[in-house]
């Protein structure tokens, strides 16, 4: 239970004035199998507004389906009013949210039985549809009939795919079926909430295994991009997980020339960062392929995605660098950006007093970063006044 300590003020504040508080979710999940635990989700019988009245810091992110953030400690935590939901026509949203204060039907509208676990500020496990059963069984198994519920909620077919990349479980019978049968709505389904659980789900210690997989491949065939990969999905399974999404976006981008990051990640909504991030990830993993130094290539990459790069050159050129090696040399070099060096444009300009401002300064700057960089020059001032004097003898720049 310690690892919910941080929750436990937020409960008993609900439980002083009179309401009932679980913690629900992926965190019970998680504690129930000696997983680290991610966000703390709290179910109460206590109405948004009631919510946002007995805490000082809450942001109401979700009022209408009864979600409130609460800020403890540095730290949010969801609190939701237990509620039902109607059908759900548009296959995004319920039609209609009711309010009830009864946690086995909030149990009975989350997507699998072992997402259906609450637990009392007591310890006690609430279990109406034997989450903690499929969990030792490692079964991942609708809350009622997979049919329906996958009509209900397409994105829940996904969200089966991601849950058995991370946890390595498999599905039971009649979900299997289900997903197969109605795996074209998942088109219905927003992008951003589809791309959320591809993250989750590429990155997913087990996503090697499952890729392999008919019904993954079947429902990730219904899905843009992946629709086109056909045969070649299977090819996804590499010995290191991918970080995100983009990943395997940078991945397929070098194993077809006729892919480009950029309008991959595009079709499934990235932020610019994430594209940012692809499109360095492929301009280093071509200067590798170009047999570019390692040093220069991590001058170039910012020092929080080695790991990344790391795991992308394994999968597509099976390459063992250890990160920690990659990290080292980029450490060690003598420079880390070019405001680091020891020359700079006006240096420049002023030794060709003569020559209007204009690219050629640019030019030399980055021949002399790259001569930094490869160890051929020190970054001192006078040694690199001296080679571009020597380099560049006229004004012809
Ligand atoms: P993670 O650890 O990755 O956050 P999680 O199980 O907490 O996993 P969330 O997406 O954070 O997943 O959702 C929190 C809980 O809300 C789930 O455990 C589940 O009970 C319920 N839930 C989320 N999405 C759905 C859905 N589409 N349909 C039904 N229940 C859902
Ligand atoms: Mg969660």
């Amino acid at each position: 239970m310690d690892v919910f300590e941080p929750a436990m003020p937020i409960l008993s504040r609900l439980k002083e004035a009179g309401h009932h508080a679980f913690i629900v979710g992926g965190s019970v999940r998680d504690y129930i199998m000696h997983r680290p635990i991610n966000d703390i989700d709290i179910a109460t019988s206590a109405l948004p507004i009631e919510v946002i009245e007995l805490f000082d810091q809450v942001i109401p992110v979700g009022i209408e389906h009864g979600t409130v953030i609460v800020r403890h400690n540095h730290q949010s935590f969801e609190v939701t009013t237990l509620r039902e939901e109607s059908t759900y026509s548009d296959y995004r949203h319920p039609d209609s949210v009711s309010f009830v204060d009864d946690i086995i039907k909030d149990l009975a509208r989350r997507d699998f039985t072992m997402n259906a676990i609450a637990l009392t500020p007591k310890g006690e496990l609430i279990d109406p549809f034997h989450g903690q059963s499929d969990i030792q069984q490692h079964m991942i198994r609708s809350v009622g009939q997979a049919n329906r519920r996958f009509n209900e909620d397409p994105l829940r077919m996904l969200r089966a795919i991601r849950f058995s990349a991370q946890l390595g479980f498999s599905m039971d019978q009649q979900t299997t079926s289900a997903l197969l049968k109605q795996r074209s709505l998942i088109n219905t389904v927003a992008m951003e909430r589809i791309k959320i659980e591809l993250d989750k789900c590429v990155s997913g210690a087990h996503f090697h295994q499952i890729i392999k997989k008919s019904v993954t491949i079947q429902l990730l065939r219904t899905l843009p991009i992946f629709k086109d990969l056909n045969e070649t999905l299977a090819e996804l399974s590499v010995s290191q997980p991918f970080f995100a999404l983009v990943d395997v976006f940078v991945y397929l981008t070098m194993k077809n020339s006729a892919l480009n990051v950029t309008s991959l990640a595009n079709v499934y909504r990235f932020s610019n960062k994430e594209k940012v991030i692809g499109q360095s990830l492929v301009d280093c993993l071509e200067a590798f392929k170009e047999g570019v130094m390692l040093q220069e290539i991590m001058y170039h990459l910012d020092y929080h995605h080695i790991d990344r790069f790391n795991r992308l050159l394994m999968a597509l050129y099976h390459h063992e660098f250890s990160t920690t090696y990659l990290q080292s040399l980029k450490r060690a070099l003598p420079i880390q950006s070019r405001q680091d060096m020891a020359i700079s444009g006006r240096d420049l300009q002023m030794m060709f007093p003569h020559r209007q401002r204009g690219p050629w300064i640019g030019d030399i700057l980055e021949l002399l970063e790259k001569k930094i960089i490869t160890g051929q020059l020190k970054n001192q001032q006078e040694q690199l006044k001296e080679w571009v004097k020597w380099s560049y003898p006229t004004e012809n720049v």
